[in-house]
């Protein structure tokens, strides 16, 4: 079956729409076909088959390379086969650029109006990467287009129109941003043409069990649509329902304006996918554990996904950095303004969390306090500044995670979190409480509402964005806190919001939660490691205990004080360690043993933010709500306010 339930009425609509956008317009060029097979999608082999429209001559043909929200080059080229050319009925020779991997020259014969396109997609079983990772399963699949599509290489991904259609495993409903035009009930649905840019923004979730919870009425409408690898995991309870139409309203109250006809939070539910979030204008591919809405503890991890992807619809879709917003799939995205598209999304993402009630305001604390001790632990702060996180982004999503304190990954997100929180409450010092960062978003996102366009904005954009709400010196404070090298994390948005980043014996709720969902156990602030549940060590914290003794990462724990080692006994010799006992730890390395004894006497330590009752209590009121609470069900406003 597919999920005719919202389309039928658009497809008419649209179907009229198209009818009389025809009979009005000038000759638009023909727009290229696409048309996707994806009934093998449980063996993991989508095929496609194209027609470019073409004259004679020589043709050049480009694979899309950057990715739009992945910051880097991870258009998957190695996983495409049985590419075929055919034009005016003949096989056509082809060779690929000996310098540019994702560009295919050929030569159109005379006679020849287009060239049709076979190809191949190879998706991976393994889990990992961005959408180029594990995206199908026995039960799902989310659908990537640009994996399935090549483009004239001189065409401009705005300018250029295509026409999909996607062909379903039997009985498998979908969902998308994308029109409908037509569809059978042999699984065959056909999308209104185009952009190329559009149809790239625009992905396809479908599944065998796929429901659509209606978040808001039409105007613009928001949907949560949900596929997993079981029924039972789309039974989402009723109070998060609630809690994603607050987010929606929460959104509204904060831009004041949106800038997509509708929005469909495309939510892949499966432990055999990629699990990441992508940003679009007008949906987000969204992917976490099965159980993640009737487990609680997943709950909380992944409490912050959608409202981070969904900010990206005002910041990075609409608002973009100017060297990211560059109009095409080939050219080198630049990431230097990173801090903002990612690190100020980062915050609000956060914020708009607690603010919509999908953490409680312990739970948003605990989660900043995770992040402030992260960062603050970060020895390669000494040698990295934080732009160059930005700059470096990638390379640096692929980085390994071992030595991540050294090496300094894709800090520009909780980095900046830090420092957008501390760009609040200067805003809400200098104006003695007047404005706040809830007010350069208004200004800076928000505007008029209509269907999605890009507005791109430069450092000064921001330094000036800023500077309307609140006169200050922006530019220095951005330059700095993006350029130093010195240790210890910008703390100075926690201790002016009236808290101070501190440590405790007892496991926050949030990082015991995370601790299960990663099969992880965390005694970086104490010991200086962490460990998997089967005892490996991933990771190692330059300057910490263990790293004084000597331990790496990739090394494997085997017993602590002599006894076969569990989460249990680890954190036993940790809390011993206060009273004098030893902590030494029996490790296997590349085949052999070795004992570590460590110089610790510290306890159990983790993260917790403290009130200090000499300020006033900034935090609480920057998490408060801004809108009214959404009416159940779905009869809320769409929170603009
Ligand atoms: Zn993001």
């Amino acid at each position: 079956m597919l999920d005719q339930s919202r389309s039928r009425g658009k497809i008419l609509f649209v179907g009229l729409l198209l009818l009389v956008a025809a009979s009005l317009l000038p000759a638009q060029p023909r727009p290229a076909t696409l048309e996707v097979d994806a009934r093998e999608a449980p063996r993991k082999i989508f095929h496609a088959r194209l027609t470019i429209p073409a004259a004679p001559g020589p043709l050049t043909l480009a694979y899309p390379k950057w990715i739009p929200g992945e910051h880097g080059p991870t258009g998957p080229i190695a996983d495409l086969a049985g590419v075929k050319f055919v034009a005016a009925g003949k096989t056509l020779p082809w060779r690929r650029d000996s310098a540019d991997m994702y560009r295919f020259h050929l030569e159109v014969p005379s006679g020849a109006a287009s060239v049709t396109i076979a190809l191949d997609y190879l998706s991976p079983a393994e889990a990992g990467g961005f959408s180029s990772g594990s995206s199908a399963t026995a039960q799902l699949t989310l659908v990537s287009w640009n994996q399935l599509l090549l483009y004239p290489a001189d065409g401009k991904p705005d300018e250029l129109s295509y026409a999909a259609t996607i062909r379903l495993p039997a009985g498998w409903k979908y969902a998308t941003a994308l029109d409908v035009v037509r569809e059978s009930p042999e699984g065959l649905v056909a999308f209104a043409p185009v952009s190329l840019t559009t149809l790239v923004d625009s992905p396809v979730l479908t599944g065998a069990h796929l429901r659509v919870v209606t978040l808001t009425p039409p105007a613009p409408a928001h949907r949560l649509d949900l596929a997993a690898d079981s029924e039972a995991a789309l039974e989402i309870p009723p109070e998060l329902e609630g809690q994603y139409r607050s987010l929606v309203a929460e959104t509204g109250a904060l831009f004041g304006a949106r800038h997509y006809r509708h929005y469909d939070f495309l939510l892949t539910l499966s432990d055999h996918t990629a699990h990441f979030g992508l940003e679009h204008h007008e949906s987000s591919d969204d992917r976490v554990d099965e159980r993640s809405l009737i487990d609680p503890d997943k709950r909380k991890t992944m409490a912050g996904l959608l409202p981070h992807e969904m900010a990206h619809s005002w910041n990075g879709k609409y608002r973009r950095p100017a060297d990211l917003a560059i109009g095409g799939f080939q050219q080198p995205m630049l990431g230097d303004l990173l801090w903002v598209y990612e690190g100020l999304t980062e915050y609000l993402g956060q914020v708009l969390t607690a603010r919509s009630g999908l953490l409680t305001p312990e739970q948003y604390r605990e989660s900043l306090a995770m992040t402030a001790a992260e960062m603050d632990h970060r020895e390669g702060r000494q040698w990295r500044p934080l732009a160059d996180t930005a700059v470096a982004a990638q390379v640096l999503y692929d980085a390994r995670s071992d030595w991540a304190a050294w090496r300094r990954g894709v800090d520009f997100y909780p980095e900046s979190e830090l420092l957008w929180l501390e760009a609040d409450t200067i805003i809400r010092r200098e104006t003695k409480g007047g404005k706040s960062l809830d007010d350069f978003c208004r200004a800076f996102h928000g505007g008029q509402s209509g269907p999605p366009r890009v507005v791109p904005y430069t450092f000064d954009d921001v330094a000036a964005g800023l500077n309307a709400v609140a006169p200050f010196d922006w530019r220095g404070f951005w330059r700095t806190r993006l350029e130093t090298t010195e240790a210890g994390a910008p703390l100075g948005g926690i201790l002016s919001s009236g808290w101070k980043l501190d440590y405790g014996e007892t496991i926050p709720e949030m990082q015991r939660a995370a601790e299960e969902a990663h099969k992880i156990t965390d005694v970086r602030y104490s010991i200086g490691i962490s460990v998997t549940d089967e005892g490996r060590i991933p990771d190692v914290l330059p300057g910490s205990p263990a790293a004084a003794a000597g331990l790496g990462p990739g090394m494997k724990l085997v017993a602590v004080n002599g006894r076969r080692w569990s989460k249990e006994s680890l954190r036993d010799a940790i809390r011993a360690s206060k009273r004098g006992q030893p902590v030494e730890l029996l490790v296997e390395n590349t085949d052999y043993f070795k004992s570590y004894r460590l110089e610790y006497a510290g306890g159990e330590r983790y993260p917790l933010l403290r009130r200090d009752v000499s300020k006033p209590d900034l935090l609480s009121r920057i998490i408060q709500p801004l809108a009214s609470p959404p009416a159940m069900p779905a009869k809320a406003s769409a929170g603009k306010k």
